[in-house]
């Protein structure tokens, strides 16, 4: 990444407080910053002084400057001041080597004070001091000023510029695009923004550039990419906020190699640019597709740095048309289309009933109508209520194909694939982390790609994009895109375009989707089609996608890209489990942004100005910070 190059002096200063050395001794210096800590011997007053850069010691001696001594007694924590002195260095035994600059003080002639500050309703000084979350949002700007959020921003910021610097290495035009347009489904809810000038119409703020970034595809832009604010008017969860930021990029002319190629180097070296120390698991990052996630890990972001994938045990349990495994359970899951599948959680063997019954209980509230265990005893014998239902060479079938150890305990789900699959997957992240199985430092980069491109919507007798209504298909599943009833506009559950395939990649990190793009769809004949089965009316398409549409006519390249989650990424590479961590002004659980009050009651002739008129009282709204 390019250093930075520029000094930082002002008038106001001839360093910053993180910049003297042991070879600045016996020069004049300026400094100015905040009062981090103040200590008073009488005559003798020292003060660490704080900027964003870091910390030096300045002393005050009321016999060599009475004035300064006289100025200085009266600060305290976090006023500002401005110090004008020379450096020295500390005497023999006084260094601080946690500090740079912890081999020199500034022994002050001159202090003024800049600005006096209250007491803070929280220790800056103190990193590591527990505070309420909803006290720190009130007070944003000095949860800030503290050095852990301070470091957190930085990461961020060194984290966009080596984004940018990456995108213009390769011949990427940074656009932005409006923030007031029409709505661009992303399979949430719009904010919408009243027109005053076209009193009855809404713009809609984007929940992705997408459209657009396709029509500069168009347009010829060739390359693009943008730091770019989406909106989706969610629930709260602990990694979404109504407003953040992707990394929105689209390629033309690019197959799908071509596009998850260019984003890996990105991922690769925004991640050396960033956390240099953290390791990448595995490059090239290794590619999985839908169904073989779903299969050995129950998601589609799978944690990858550690084992314990999903076992298959239908084969084992006579599922392949055997005679079956006498255990009820088992044998009607299976008849019914179900699967029966396990993951072993190593050294969890000796569990208490009280742990079992706790995982039972978390696999029932997940979704599972039941979870039976297994523990290999020291002797290698097998302990199981369902022991009894099974024949012992079933069960040493059982934990053989398991690949169970001593001392290991085996978890299994008989139920739906869905279930089964999402379960286990669940329950093996929550293990995983509890037995510490993931190395913490390790950046585990994964791509998901060939996606089922629709799944059915029961409610609405239609088909749902699983990503993007954009994405395009898998070539040799174009002929796919049909319903039984050879009419498009009468979808059914048993269509072919069940198992059509998109070209879509996900990109993963760790556990977490880091986001997805594809390759679209650039033909308007055929983005009609895929748009019919979604339930789309001619009408409503043009309604909805009509620039797009239109554009297909006046030569559309082929073309695909990819947004990737801004913040989710920066919370990951700074060890965050939170995306507010690495937000400097984020949003409560309710949407409310504490420190400056919003959202807040429009002016009766704002509402006026804009023809609108509010129905109903305010709701109520809990301001619990989500979790
Ligand atoms: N627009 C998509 C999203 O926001 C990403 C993409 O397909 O490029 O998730």
């Amino acid at each position: 990444m390019r250093a930075m190059t520029t000094a930082l002096d002002t008038p106001y200063r001839s360093h910053t407080c993180g910049q003297l050395r042991a070879s600045d001794a016996g020069s004049p210096a300026r400094l100015a910053g905040w009062v981090h800590r103040r200590r008073d011997h009488g005559q003798l007053i020292f003060l660490d002084l704080r900027d964003r850069h870091g910390i030096t010691q300045v002393v005050i001696d009321a016999a060599d400057a009475p004035d300064a001594h006289r100025v200085a007694s009266r600060v305290r924590s976090e006023f500002v001041v401005v110090v004008t002195g020379d450096v020295a260095r500390r005497l023999e035994g006084t260094e601080n080597p946690r500090l740079p600059t912890g081999e020199i003080e500034l022994r002050v002639t001159e202090f003024t004070i800049l600005s006096e500050a209250k007491t803070p309703p929280f220790y800056i000084n103190e990193p590591e001091a527990p505070v309420d979350e909803s006290v720190r949002l009130r007070y944003r700007y000095l949860d800030i000023r503290r050095e852990p959020m301070q470091q957190r921003l930085l990461l961020r910021s060194r984290m966009v510029q080596a984004i940018r610097e990456v995108h213009h290495d390769h011949g990427f035009v940074e656009v932005e695009t409006p923030t007031l347009i029409k709505s661009t489904p992303e399979g949430a809810r719009d904010f919408i923004v009243p027109s005053r000038l076209q009193p009855g119409t809404v713009y809609a703020l984007p929940q992705s550039p997408q459209q657009l970034k396709q029509l500069l595809m168009v347009a010829g832009i060739d390359r693009y990419f943008q730091i770019a604010r989406c909106y989706r008017d969610e629930d709260l969860r602990g990694d979404r906020q109504p407003e953040f930021t992707q990394l929105d990029l689209e390629m033309s002319f690019v197959d799908e190699a071509t596009v998850m190629g260019f984003v890996e180097q990105v991922a690769i070296e925004v991640s050396r640019a960033t956390t240099p120390e953290r390791p990448i698991r595995q490059v090239p990052f290794p590619v999985f597709t839908y169904d073989e996630v779903i299969e050995r890990y129950g998601s589609d972001k799978p944690d990858v740095r550690f084992g314990m994938e999903l076992v298959d045990l239908g084969s084992v349990l006579g599922g392949d048309g055997g005679p079956g495994s006498g255990f009820r359970v088992f044998d009607d899951a299976l008849a019914a289309g179900g699967r029966v599948k396990a993951i072993v959680a190593p050294g969890l063997g000796g569990a208490t009933r009280r742990e079992i019954d706790d995982l039972v209980e978390r696999a029932r509230r997940l979704g599972a109508k039941g979870l039976a265990h297994l523990s290999v005893a020291t002797g290698g014998e097998v302990k199981s209520p369902i022991a009894k239902f099974l024949s012992p060479e079933m069960t040493a079938a059982l934990v053989e194909r398991t690949g169970a150890a001593i001392g290991d305990l085996v978890l299994i789900i008989a139920d739906t694939p869905d279930v089964t699959a999402d379960v286990l997957g669940r329950l093996r992240v929550e293990l995983g982390e509890r037995l510490g199985l993931a190395d913490p430092d390790e950046l585990a980069y994964v791509w998901v790609h060939r996606f089922p491109m629709y799944q059915w919507d029961a409610e609405l007798g239609r088909w749902d994009a699983t990503h993007n209504p954009f994405s395009g298909v898998v070539p040799e599943d174009e002929p796919l895109l049909v319903t039984a009833s050879g009419d498009p506009a009468r979808p059914s559950p048993d269509d072919p375009a069940g198992r059509a395939r998109a070209l879509q990649y996900d990109l993963g990190l760790n556990g977490w989707e880091l986001g997805g793009g594809s390759v679209r769809i650039h033909r308007r004949d055929l983005l009609e089609r895929s748009f019919l089965l979604q339930g789309h009316t001619l009408d409503g398409m043009r309604d909805k996608f009509g620039a797009v549409l239109e554009a297909f006519e006046f030569g559309a390249p082929p073309h695909g890209g990819i947004a990737l989650g801004i913040d989710r990424w920066a919370a990951l590479l700074a060890r965050q489990t939170n995306i507010r961590e690495v937000m400097a002004f984020p949003k409560t659980a309710s949407g409310s942004d504490l420190m400056l009050e919003a959202p807040s009651q429009p002016e009766t002739s704002q509402y006026e100005e804009l023809g609108l008129r509010f129905v109903g009282g305010p709701g109520k709204v809990s301001d619990e910070v989500a979790t």
